[in-house]
């Protein structure tokens, strides 16, 4: 297999090469495909070039502000053909969802991506799984280019590189997000007023539809493990979809002292979908095999069917067992 490795380079001479240039983000789009999507569309428009964006899904609503994303559409298959496809920040041919369809279409295909699964699908691959983000890849694609950010650009770049770090935040972060922030700074990036977009703000449904989850919030074994529950009544009464529950796990596990935490919610379809996190060294990606769900060591999940009271009973009991195991 070929070494991981950046190539800017050689994805700068594809990208020459080609007049239309379809870019592709992957399925379930965030900040940093789509940043790494919109920056790549800005800088090949000022090489005169005709670029198409894709994405099997839908921009979220916070995501909105990106420069040009509007421009963004499901493919049907019938857009081809294409000079190039350069897929950015998709970890697998799977994570193209429908944008495959447009494979046949493209006369080259490339992609720039930061995912140490990566198994290079397409015919030039600059993936350097250590990178902490998509879009500082980008930064040095544009500097293969020749091509210097501008302020949009900036916004572009910053999106993909907070959101993708945890706001700076995560063990990933290292110098270059630093380095490129600095840069990006220079160029009138308006932080304050993105940063309150993308880690700030929430949609209403979802503070509603914290106050309950907050409400239920229950500790046990002194507090090293903390439970929350949301009902059907809970998503309906606050006009709040599953998703504004996503991040809710958190609050149990953030307390002081907590190891393990667990939120689970009842679905329409009388499904309770578990989330389940641990603090390292704990992990509860076995406790979520158990029951037939999965994940990662300290971020896992179980959907199960029953009832509410008694599968978060079951649940619990075994993350005590786990704990004084
Ligand atoms: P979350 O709690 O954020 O929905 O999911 C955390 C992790 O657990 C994700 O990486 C996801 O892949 C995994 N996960 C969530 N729900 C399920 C599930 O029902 N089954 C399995 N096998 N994994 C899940
Ligand atoms: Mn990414």
């Amino acid at each position: 297999m070929e070494a991981m490795t950046r190539k800017p380079e050689a994805i700068a001479r594809m990208l020459r090469d080609a007049q239309t240039i379809a870019i592709c983000s992957h399925v379930n789009p965030d900040g940093d495909t789509l940043g790494s999507a919109a920056a790549m569309r800005l800088a090949l428009k000022k090489l005169g070039k005709t670029v198409s964006l894709f994405c099997d899904g839908k921009v979220p609503d916070q995501l909105a502000f990106l420069p040009g994303i509007g421009e963004m559409s499901v493919p049907t298959g019938e857009e081809g053909p294409f000079d190039l496809m350069l897929a950015v920040d998709v970890s697998d041919e799977k994570r193209l969802g429908c944008c495959a369809k447009l494979l046949p279409q493209c006369r080259h295909t490339a992609q720039i991506d930061h995912h140490p699964t990566n198994p290079f699908f397409m015919e030039e691959n600059s993936v350097d799984g250590d990178a902490p983000a998509c879009c500082i890849l980008i930064r040095e694609q544009l500097a293969a280019l020749g091509i210097e950010p501008d302020r949009d650009m900036a916004i572009c770049l910053y999106t993909g590189i907070s959101t993708d770090t945890g706001n700076f935040a995560f063990a990933s972060t290292n110098a270059d997000c630093f380095e490129i922030m600095s840069e990006l700074m220079g160029k009138g990036l308006p932080l304050a007023e993105l940063n309150r977009v993308l880690f700030r703000e929430r949609a209403k449904p979802q503070v509603l539809l914290m106050g309950r989850a907050l409400n239920s919030l229950q500790y046990y074994e002194g507090c090293r493990i903390a439970v929350m529950k949301l009902t059907r009544r809970d998503f309906d009464e606050c006009g709040a979809l599953s998703e504004h529950a996503d991040t809710l796990v958190n609050f149990g596990l953030d307390t002081v002292g907590t190891r393990m935490a667990m939120l689970a919610r009842e679905g329409g379809d009388g499904a309770i979908k578990f989330s389940l996190r641990a603090k390292e060294p704990d992990c509860v990606s076995d406790i979520a095999q158990e029951f037939g769900g999965g994940g990662h060591p300290q971020a896992s999940g179980i959907t199960m069917y029953g009832d509410l009271d008694e599968t978060v009973s079951r649940v619990l009991d075994a993350m005590i067992r786990k704990l004084n195991g």
